[in-house]
């Protein structure tokens, strides 16, 4: 029985959270807890850092339950992934 998909976005950013792979290793909250924190029921706040910063932090969840695009991206999905769009800073 998996659990739904979450998908937290903002203007610039979208994150999406798989809770079915998460490994709940933490790197997420310690990382950038303005945006992750657990104890929150809308527990990914993207609005709450610069797009980079959400990015770079979604990058080092070492299980991929978390990840990033943009919601200009549809026509380059995988590449949205891990890097921002280019130009972005
Ligand atoms: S970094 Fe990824 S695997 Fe670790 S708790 Fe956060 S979402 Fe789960």
């Amino acid at each position: 029985m998996g659990k739904r998909l979450q998908t937290y976005e903002t203007t610039d950013i979208i994150v999406t959270f798989d809770p079915n792979i998460c490994i709940h290793s933490g790197i997420c909250v310690r990382g950038l807890p303005e945006v992750f924190d657990v104890r929150r029921r809308d527990w990914v706040r993207a609005y709450a850092a610069p797009a980079a910063d959400v990015v770079a932090q979604v990058a080092r969840c070492p299980s991929g339950a978390l990840q990033v695009r943009w919601p200009s991206a549809s026509s380059a999905p995988d590449a949205a992934r891990r890097e921002p769009p280019a130009g972005a800073s």
